[in-house]
């Protein structure tokens, strides 16, 4: 509700109290209440010049610590990327990949998504993933340098107390969705819940998220063979994939490889 209105409620409850006396109880309660919920939010008008303020000072924090001082790099950044990863990561607030594996401007091109999920190709659904995966696969500008295309390796990211996987885990297999896009969107790793509970159905439900956390990301790295020019590029030998876990309770972070046996003729 906008302060405008708040006063033109106010207004109203007023001219009532004027007219009918015996409101006036209940009128001032109102008038109380609504009072109270402006100041909260001119709190929040407030609140929200703060943060405004803080992307510009760390905006200017970067352009005087980092673009001034790397001119050679972000001049080269300016005629082109050229990335080593493309990385799939949550988009909870706590695992941005830049920040916890260090990685650089230019360095690489990252979805991010509820639970880092990778969905199998599927034109008609999922578009926003299969495009950035197509573009970074396919037309992202030759590094002269690496005599390569876009990279080596596709990291899909996994993480600690995963909203998203919880999700996954709590939601019954079948029956209506109680949201409007969280469950659909999760269902893309079922097979990674159907196998963490047959093999650890008596675990208690925080152990089985915790292997649904890494088993989703198997489901994942395992759907991006159905895109055709990735699975190019493993035969090829011009990609790599990898899955990744970082732990954000205990610090720490694991990368394993997945042998999928590729040959030129698989089919999916
Ligand atoms: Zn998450």
């Amino acid at each position: 509700m906008g302060k405008d209105s708040y006063e033109e409620a106010i207004a109203a409850l007023q001219k009532l109290l004027s007219e009918k006396g015996e409101l006036g109880p209940v009128a001032a309660a109102k008038i109380g209440e609504i009072t109270a919920e402006l100041q909260t939010a001119d709190g929040s008008a407030t609140l929200s010049s703060e943060s405004v303020e803080k992307l510009k000072n760390g905006f200017i924090h970067f352009k005087r610590e980092k673009y001034e001082k790397q001119p050679g790099l972000y001049s080269e950044l300016a005629r082109g990327q050229s990335p080593t990863y493309m990385v799939f990561a949550c988009s909870d607030s706590r695992v941005c990949p830049s920040h916890v594996l260090n990685l650089h401007p230019g360095e690489a091109f990252m979805v991010r998504n509820i639970a880092n999920m990778v969905p199998a190709y599927d034109k008609t659904k999922y578009s926003g993933v299969g495009a950035a995966i197509e573009y970074a696969v396919l037309h992202l500008k030759v590094n002269l340098d690496k005599i390569s295309c876009f990279g080596e390796e596709i990291v899909v990211i996994g993480h600690s107390a995963c909203g998203g996987i919880k999700g996954l885990m709590s939601f019954p297999f079948e029956g209506p969705s109680s949201t409007d896009f969280i469950e659909d969107w999760v269902k893309i790793c079922l097979p990674a819940k159907a196998k963490v509970l047959a093999d650890h159905g008596d675990k208690p439900f925080g152990d089985q998220c915790a292997q649904c956390e890494k088993e989703a990301v198997n489901v994942s790295l395992g759907n991006l063979l159905s895109y055709p020019f990735v699975r190019e590029g493993l035969v090829n030998k011009t990609l790599a994939l990898k899955g990744g876990y970082y732990d954000f309770v205990k610090g720490s972070f694991e990368l394993w490889g997945l042998e999928f046996g590729l040959s030129p003729a698989l089919s999916v």
